[in-house]
């Protein structure tokens, strides 16, 4: 009997969560990557491990980026952090160890062979259930046309900037910059900065550059602020730019920035950007929401259920719903999972979309226990899903947001129980706070976790 051919775009968290649960099941299967490595946004190509010559930079992550929530967050299942480490460590991470564990668990699986590196997706077409796959060697610039029976867009949602444009921006003599191309807190010392926007970016950005020493950090917000008690005066928080004359910037409120701007930062966001599906394949939507538009359990392309996107709503969860995604990807290709025909499809996608239209914009809350209620939906779904406690997760992510609301510049300080193994995470050095931690490689993070076990 052939194999069935499976193309999944996108060796990214996604991407190795859908190899992963794949592998063993008798496929035909490729992964496209673009990028010479594996890791998505987690390879950060500017600093170690990989080729900086690439022309084309996929992540938006920047130097001394930590994880923003606890590893125990997002453990996987079937491989936990202390599985990969061999020991204990903080529950906060740098970048580089969250990408160690993170392809450290592909390296186990056994997945590398399934990819082509350096090969890019440039069209995606369907002839009624099989697609046309038009592929670019970014080695030796060959273009094929290769043909599938099920695709499987990992492509991720983070690398197109969304640019909003702002009365003066075009003249203002300073930097302005997306938090896609802010690399390195540094740059700002004694700066005073703008950022506008206030969600995950404006916020890790704002603190970024407390840590590196600028001087102000003023942050615009359109809907609602941040609202936590910041602990340093430098930063302040301000509604919706209106307009810039010279360096100074003036507000919705009639208000104007205290002194000169010296730097600006588009925390704005980004634009979901599949230019490669054809455009009745393509998925378009704001990218804050959290049931998307044509994808039955925010997954199966509604109308040609053999495509499946993955990771494409606004998320609290990460890996482990991907793993999730991943296995009622693979039921569905298996057949254990009998997707309902078109109308009731829809009628389900229609559903999720007005229930998300009775939530308060910008009410974090509510999106977590949404968010939850699609888990326990997908989990219930699937024939064999990754084993994890819901009510955990819950338990693991109101501590987060009370650490947060307490201090956001100790939060990751503290250390979490792992939702897998029931093992605190190995306390930080109280001499050294996330604030004065300027720990950014895998060896330097590890050597402080061994020097605190032998303490
Ligand atoms: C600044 C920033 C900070 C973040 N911090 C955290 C955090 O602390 N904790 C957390 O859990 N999550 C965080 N995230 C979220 C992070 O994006 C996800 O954890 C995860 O990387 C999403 O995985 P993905 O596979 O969907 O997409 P990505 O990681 O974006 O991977 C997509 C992959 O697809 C490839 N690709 C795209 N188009 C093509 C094509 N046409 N052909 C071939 N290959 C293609 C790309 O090269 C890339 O490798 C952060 C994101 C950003 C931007």
């Amino acid at each position: 009997m052939m194999k069935k051919r499976i193309a999944i775009i996108g060796a990214g968290p996604c991407g190795l969560s859908q190899l992963s649960a794949l592998k063993d099941d008798a496929f035909d299967l490729v992964c496209f990557e673009r990028q010479s490595e594996w890791g998505g946004q987690w390879l950060y190509p500017y600093q170690n491990e990989t080729d900086s010559s690439e022309e084309y930079i996929h992540s938006s992550m920047y130097r001394q980026l930590w994880s923003n929530g606890p590893k125990e967050l997002v453990e996987y299942v079937d491989y936990t952090f202390d599985n990969h480490f061999g020991y204990s460590t903080p529950s906060y991470q740098p970048r580089s160890v969250v990408f160690d564990y993170l392809t450290g668990r592909a390296k186990n699986k056994n997945i590398r062979k399934f990819i082509r590196f350096q090969t890019v997706v440039h069209n995606v077409n369907n002839e009624q259930d099989i697609f046309k796959v038009t592929v670019e060697d970014l080695k030796t610039s060959t273009i094929e046309e290769l043909t599938f029976e099920f695709v499987i867009v990992a492509a991720g949602r983070y690398a197109t900037p969304n640019i909003p444009q702002f009365h003066g921006m075009k003249q203002f003599p300073g930097l302005v910059l997306h938090s896609k191309h802010f690399h390195d807190a540094s740059e700002f010392v004694n700066q005073h900065v703008l950022i506008i926007g206030s969600s995950y970016s404006a916020e890790d950005i704002a603190l970024q550059l407390c840590k590196f020493g600028a001087r102000a950090i003023t942050i615009s917000y359109r809907t609602r602020p941040l609202g936590y008690k910041w602990p340093d005066e430098r930063i302040k928080e301000v509604p919706l730019l209106e307009r810039i004359e010279n360096r100074l910037a003036y507000f919705q409120d009639g208000t104007e920035s205290e002194s000169e701007i010296d730097s600006i930062i588009l925390c704005t966001g980004y634009r979901h950007h599949y230019p490669f599906m054809a455009e009745h394949l393509r998925l378009n939507c704001p990218t804050k929401v959290l049931s998307p538009p044509n994808l039955y359990k925010g997954i199966i392309w509604s109308k040609q259920p053999n495509l499946a996107y993955l990771g494409m709503q606004s998320l609290v969860f990460q890996f482990t719903m991907f793993d999730v995604q991943a296995s009622f990807v693979r039921d569905v290709i298996l057949g254990q999972i009998k997707l309902p025909d078109l109308e009731s499809r829809e009628q389900n996608i229609a559903e999720w979309i007005d229930l998300e239209k009775t939530l308060k914009p910008g009410d974090g809350e509510s999106e977590f226990y949404y968010q939850i209620n699609y888990m326990r939906d997908l989990l219930t779904q699937c024939h064999a899903p990754p084993q994890f406690d819901v009510n955990k997760v819950i338990a693991g992510v109101k501590e987060l947001v009370q650490h947060k609301q307490e201090n956001v510049f100790t939060y990751r300080d503290h250390s979490f129980v792992s939702i897998v193994t029931g093992s605190r995470a190995l306390s930080i050095n109280p001499s050294l706070p996330w604030l004065q931690n300027m720990a950014d490689s895998v060896e330097e993070f590890l050597n402080q976790s061994l020097r605190k076990r032998q303490l």
